[in-house]
């Protein structure tokens, strides 16, 4: 693919207000006009670069959008307060009551909880399928749906949907496709494959430091205008709005994204082979073994590799939570939810980042009690990370 996303957000500059090469913070709830017709026009959506008040955009907002949208390749982009913020006001914004979403059953705790629970309030209904089975995707549809929902890598189980396949089911029944590419940043740029809204939880590889919560929306440029539209734009009026020097800080770590995805992908990998051969089960979109690889392999750039998540079955949630605790005591990572840090996280999902999936339709997807689900460091040593963890397995007979 002749995309570079990398080199996008490489390319870009901002100075700040006295030549610094940092972009300065814009410290302000709201901006003085020089003319109340200005005031005006600004309030109707026709004053180019002028600011209104914060909730609304922010220049320090404004360019860490446009490097996401350049990572992305979409026209453009707006930066939410959390990943959940940018979910639901995207889905709030694209369904009213009497729609429809059909989503992929395999997909994050709390964007199924709010399908599932929140949104039936507002008469929206959801259907969940197997999202790498096209023609149930597509035996979903129904004249009402509008949305089709799904991660590109899915939390937990690292199914990978087939984005091509997708959008051209969403073209054929005129749907939005909305892909959350929080597991895969880089490695699947979403939208080059026709999705038209990309999602991400900001706080996990992109951010990368476990310090913030944050989110972002990149599509076109007539969809995101509309999502801050002051009359009935959802990010406007539900109000999930980033702080200014909150955004100023995530755009600083992401220029290491490239670097550190590749180490993530790396030392996942290296973990994925190494435990495969020792005879556990084990799901990483590297393995020739994942039902999804070919899948993940036409899609990727391939320089940075399968991504930092994989699973480990270990038998039961007895011996999930004893090998977790045995890693921690170790100093091999922490048991802890979230994904992206320069340390190891781990968690068994079940009981969980995934515990708001009723236990019943957990065991249809394959999630089985003794799965952890980890997020790999940036580890300098893997080899040594290895050993240890092995050693770990040993003293508690999950391995021979
Ligand atoms: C964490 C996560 C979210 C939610 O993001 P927040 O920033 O926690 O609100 C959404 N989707 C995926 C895939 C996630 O991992």
């Amino acid at each position: 693919m002749a995309f570079k996303p990398a080199n996008n957000i490489q390319d870009l500059q901002y100075f700040g207000e006295f030549g610094g090469v940092n972009p300065s913070i814009s410290d302000s709830s709201t901006y003085t006009f020089l003319s109340a017709k200005t005031m005006f026009d600004t309030f109707e959506g026709n004053a180019d670069g002028c600011y209104l008040y914060s909730r609304h955009s922010t220049p320090s907002n404004l360019y860490l959008g446009q490097a996401l949208a350049a990572m992305e390749g979409t026209a453009t982009a707006n930066v939410t307060a959390s990943g959940m913020g940018a979910i639901t006001s995207v889905l709030m914004h694209l369904c009213g009551a009497g729609d429809h979403v059909v989503s992929s059953r395999t997909i994050y705790g709390g964007t199924y909880a709010f399908l599932k629970n929140f949104a039936p309030r507002f008469n929206i209904a959801t259907s969940f399928v197997d999202i790498t089975k096209l023609d149930l995707v597509e035996a979903a549809i129904t004249p009402k749906t509008k949305v089709l929902y799904c991660e590109s890598v899915s939390n937990p189980l690292l199914e990978v949907a087939d984005l091509v396949g997708l959008s051209k089911l969403a073209k054929k029944h005129n749907l939005k496709l909305v892909v959350d590419n929080t597991f895969s940043p880089l490695s699947i740029s979403p939208a080059q494959m026709g999705a038209d809204i990309v999602i991400h939880s900001l706080t996990k590889f992109i951010n990368g430091s476990s310090d913030t919560v944050g989110g972002v929306i990149c599509g076109s440029q007539e969809f995101i205008d509309d999502l801050r539209n002051v009359n009935d734009g959802a990010c406007m009026l539900l109000g999930a709005t980033m702080d200014s020097l909150r955004a100023a800080s995530i755009l600083k770590n992401l220029r290491t994204l490239h670097i550190r995805m590749q180490q993530h992908s790396l030392n996942a990998m290296y973990l994925a082979e190494n435990f495969e051969n020792d005879g556990l089960k084990t799901v990483y979109p590297g393995l020739t073994s994942h039902p999804s690889h070919e899948v993940f392999t036409t899609m990727m750039n391939k320089k940075y590799g399968f991504g930092g998540m994989l699973t480990l079955d270990v038998g039961s949630l007895e011996k999930a939570n004893a090998l977790m605790e045995l890693m921690q005591k170790r100093n091999l990572g922490y048991l802890a939810v979230s994904l992206g840090f320069y340390k190891t996280l781990f968690s068994a999902p079940g009981s969980s980042t995934s515990s708001e999936i009723p236990l019943n339709e957990q065991k249809e997807m394959g999630l089985s009690d003794g799965l952890i689900r980890f997020s790999i460091g940036l580890d300098a040593d893997i080899e040594r990370t290895y050993s240890v963890m092995k050693s770990c397995m040993k003293e508690l007979k999950i391995l021979k």
